[in-house]
């Protein structure tokens, strides 16, 4: 997937303006931030629950390179295959390896952000191997010239039916259909084909638990069952590194919080936890299993002020609740991982000079923090990126001046008295008997899309004294 994430704000201007995407996102939006808030009080001990699943996933964090081992031990011993890519495009050569190795000629997918990472699609198809994305969503942007995905738990968020029923009828060539499940069903009769004549099954890993070698994988539509139990003879899971749980117990506390955060469901509607190839007594499973564990950037977050980062379960609740997500989608963020948890996540795994505007893409309304099933402090998070940037000296240097002002002005009380009474006099002036600021110099972002209430024209100083007084 091309890297995108230097055209933020021309992006995002896009995205406000196009209607059809603002009404498709407000209904979405809704949707999810209503159904988690009812899930979360099916729990008496919700908040208990988070400090637990808090506590197990930074245990595993903290001792990553002990985890990995007694994962890799464990499922090899059961009969997979462990391999570590150090890279995203290492990772997606792996696979491409592991295809060519199994003269395997067509690959089907479930639902992985790891492989948006990887773009395994365009490696595989590279490579002259068929990749076929069988979660729906995942499929409708495969057929729409692979789009990106928008949101990391519903990658076509950003479409509302109409659009996706052209799509159908273009691609299917089909007669064109509105009613959502008669589409489903075109859709599980173009997909069926595929399920029965891959030769390889990709699934991307909620969780690997290092106890007993498995992967957990959570879906809504039972694709990833499809795709690792059905035909395919080999089963490749690509997940990050920093997916480990140490048990299976560990597993059971932030599966409580997983579905109940992303979709507001007490349980998925589908859950695997695979173990192993199959063995000589069993019917199903693949002959085959891989694992590509991948890094590409983890590593470099471990035992920094951005580690907690890490124990994201990638959940999608803090875009949910994001008022700059549920304004402008995923697609504005440019790269893999978007909102909150994408801001904090992009520069830390690209490089925060690519990525110059992510971290100022947030209110720090705190809204995230406070949603966030693991308690990731993402506000702060972005603050420290805000504040790397500024120390790099990659910020523009109007910013530098202007806190170099603020800063000899904040440490003069006198003068910051008086700076403040002249500016707070300066902009109710600029109200004008409309009281409301239509442009502010050298601030035009601030009132480029509306208009500023005018201050009263006193400090709070003044205000302060004054009442004191009466
Ligand atoms: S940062 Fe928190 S809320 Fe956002 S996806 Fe990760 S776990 Fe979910």
């Amino acid at each position: 997937m091309q890297i995108q994430s230097m055209h933020f704000k021309a992006r995002a201007g896009q995205k406000l303006a196009d209607e059809r995407l603002q009404q498709t996102l407000k209904k979405f939006s809704t949707k999810f931030v209503g159904a988690r808030a009812s899930a979360i009080t099916e729990l008496d001990d919700f908040e208990a629950t988070r400090d637990a699943a808090v506590e197990r996933r930074m245990r595993a964090i903290e001792n990553l390179d002990v985890w990995l081992a007694t994962f890799e031990k464990e499922a090899t011993r059961r009969g997979a295959t462990v391999l570590y890519a150090e890279t995203a495009e290492q990772a997606s050569k792996l696979v491409v390896e592991i295809a060519k190795k199994h003269d395997v000629k067509k690959v089907i997918k479930s639902k992985s952000m790891v492989s948006e990472e990887m773009a395994l699609n365009k490696a595989l198809e590279a490579a002259g191997v068929t990749p076929v994305e069988t979660d729906l969503g995942e499929y409708i942007l495969q057929i729409n010239d692979n789009e990106p995905p928008s949101h990391i738990i519903a990658p076509v968020i950003h479409k509302d039916k109409e659009e996706v029923a052209d799509l159908f009828a273009k691609v299917h060539n089909k007669p064109r259909l509105t009613d959502i499940h008669e589409m489903t069903r075109e859709a599980r009769e173009v997909l069926r084909p595929h399920f029965l004549s891959a030769d390889m099954g990709v699934t991307g890993g909620n969780f690997i638990v290092a106890e007993s070698g498995s992967v957990a994988v959570v879906t809504n539509e039972g694709n990833e069952g499809m795709c690792t139990i059905m035909p395919p003879k080999v089963h490749v899971v690509v997940t990050g590194i920093e997916k480990v749980l140490p048990t299976l117990s560990d597993l059971a506390t932030v599966m409580r919080l997983l579905p109940r955060s992303a979709t507001g469901q007490s349980i998925s509607n589908y859950f695997s936890l695979l173990t192993g190839p199959r063995a000589s007594d069993e019917q199903d499973g693949p002959e085959h299993m891989y694992f590509v564990l991948v890094d590409a950037g983890r590593t470099g977050l471990i035992g920094t002020e951005f580690q907690e980062m890490l124990r994201c379960i990638r959940c999608g609740a803090c875009m949910n609740h994001c008022p700059v997500y549920s304004k402008i989608g995923g697609h504005a963020y440019g790269w893999v991982y978007p909102g909150p948890m994408g801001s904090v996540l992009t520069p830390s795994y690209i490089g925060v000079d690519k990525a110059m505007d992510l971290p100022q893409a947030s209110t720090l309304c705190g809204e995230c923090h406070v949603v966030c099933p693991v308690k990731i402090p993402l506000p702060d998070l972005l603050r420290k990126l805000r504040e790397k940037q500024f120390e790099k000296g990659l910020r523009p240097g109007f910013e530098y001046l202007a806190f170099g002002i603020w800063s000899f002005v904040a440490q003069r009380p006198a003068l910051y008295r008086i700076a403040m009474r002249v500016a707070a006099r300066a902009l109710s002036a600029m109200g004008g008997t409309r009281r409301m600021i239509s442009k502010l110099p050298m601030a035009g972002g601030w009132t480029d899309y509306r208009d500023m209430p005018a201050p009263s024209g006193k400090t709070f100083r003044e205000l302060y004294r004054e009442r004191k007084r009466s």
